[in-house]
């Protein structure tokens, strides 16, 4: 699946789980829990967007840059209080196929020999 759609669906887990009365700047517990939950809450989608038909309607190198755009300009932008929500977020949306494909991408482009080992996260 594209990288633009999983950060996209990465906001969506950041709106559908920060509840801006609870999460204050005062309260990190509530913080970091809300976390955790939009970490597991990002990969959980992830899988779902990868189990679905799709296309890729963007060439994959572009994907990554403007992916990798979303991801800087989302945490930038962030409130403080909100910057770990939103980086847990971000990370779990592309953490699977980081774990998955990154070795596979690096030999390829890097010439390295990094063995490839059996999907974790079947469907990335
Ligand atoms: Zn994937």
């Amino acid at each position: 699946m594209n990288v633009i759609f999983h950060t996209v669906s990465a906001i969506g887990v950041v709106a559908m789980v920060t509840d801006t009365s609870i999460v204050k700047p005062d309260n990190y517990r509530a913080v970091t829990t809300v976390a955790t939950i939009a970490l597991f809450a990002a990969v959980f989608f992830h899988g779902v967007l990868d189990y679905m038909p799709h296309c890729y309607p963007v060439h994959s190198k572009w994907d990554v840059v403007i992916g990798l755009c979303i991801i800087a300009t989302g945490t930038i932008l962030v409130r403080k209080t909100y910057r770990l929500i939103v980086v847990a977020a971000f990370a779990g949306c592309i953490l699977p196929d980081i774990i998955d494909l990154l070795p596979a991408i690096s030999n390829k482009y890097m010439g390295w020999e990094i063995p490839i080992m059996q999907p974790i996260f079947p469907g990335t």
